[in-house]
């Protein structure tokens, strides 16, 4: 169902959360599957996005992520592993986002942004770049690494992974000479559509796409791990055993902690990492989506109230 504009009551401010006038919210893939239904159960109505870049009372500006708040107690929290609480809310999904020109958020799960960032850049880097990090980290060592998908985390995690001294091989749908000259511009040594030219240490599948899964494993050497980034991914066709022998894995990356986001936020501006933004008015919402839909986006689509 396409997003509808709407005069709201400015949020009221809870014990713990803090008011933010809202001067950018990047999209993200996340927030088409919810208003696509794919992701079922959203607070409605619902305000989406969850890549908030706001300014609180007293000047500060900070960042409010995917993760909005997590119970603290159970198994998960215990352990360091917050983004699997299960009792863990979600920015723009649980609780109203950032598509708006206020939002509020719980104070502990937000981030102090880097400076040297204008509002706009800097909004991909708490989704696209966080979580896009996250699934490089499970890479481990992964000298060559394949990009499935080459989107919005793809153009964050390629200049991180360039940084460290990876290989990078883009792998984009058929015919897409633009996301293919757009990887190369970043430093890919090759992009392509089908098998990328030799062995891969590890890929990170962003594009969801569940036939990319077995392709991917294909692709990968022994040891190898198959990242699969996404929130919602298509069905995984039925693939040989043959694919998954010698110790290749497959896993799937949810959700964020803050230590993943206060760590990434420190890296980007010594890589530094340079998002490429396209931004639209707030009112022009929808049509970021049917762009992102499309998948014709070079780099990070921000609306900006
Ligand atoms: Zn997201
Ligand atoms: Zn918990």
């Amino acid at each position: 169902m396409p997003l509808e504009l709407a005069e709201v009551e400015r949020p009221s401010v809870g014990v713990g959360q803090v008011l933010l006038r809202v001067r950018a919210c990047g999209v993200c893939r996340t927030d088409l599957h919810v208003v696509d239904g794919e992701l079922i159960h959203p607070k409605l109505p619902l305000v989406p996005g969850h890549q908030i870049v706001g300014e609180a009372d007293d000047g500060r500006r900070l960042g409010v992520p995917w993760l909005a708040w997590t119970c603290g107690a159970c198994r998960y929290c215990q352990s360091g592993r917050e983004n699997l609480c299960e009792r863990a809310r979600f920015t723009g999904y649980d609780v109203d986002g950032g598509y708006a020109e206020w939002a509020v958020a719980d104070e502990r799960f937000c981030f102090p942004l880097p400076d040297g960032y204008e509002d706009l850049d800097a909004a991909p880097l708490l989704c696209a770049g966080l979580i896009g990090y996250r699934s490089l980290r499970f890479t481990g060592d992964a000298e060559r690494l394949g990009l499935y998908g080459f989107g919005t985390a793809a153009h964050i995690i390629a200049q991180v992974a360039l940084w460290q001294g990876r290989r990078l091989f883009a792998v984009t749908r058929e015919g897409d000479d633009e996301a293919q000259s757009f990887a190369h511009s970043l430093g890919a040594e090759w992009a392509g559509s089908g098998a990328p030219p030799e062995e891969l240490d590890a890929a990170i599948i962003f594009a969801p796409s569940g036939e990319l899964v077995p392709a991917a494993l294909a692709a990968v050497s022994k040891g190898g791990t198959v990242v699969c980034a996404g929130i919602h991914m298509s069905d995984i066709p039925r693939f040989a055993y043959e694919l998954l022998w010698g110790e290749r894995s497959v896993r799937s990356v949810a959700n964020l902690t803050r230590a993943d986001g206060e760590e990434f936020l420190a890296l980007a501006p010594q890589v530094p990492i340079r998002t490429t933004v396209e931004s639209f008015a707030l009112e022009q919402a929808n049509e970021a989506l049917a762009m992102l839909r499309s998948g014709n986006v070079r780099g990070a689509l921000v609306l900006r109230p």
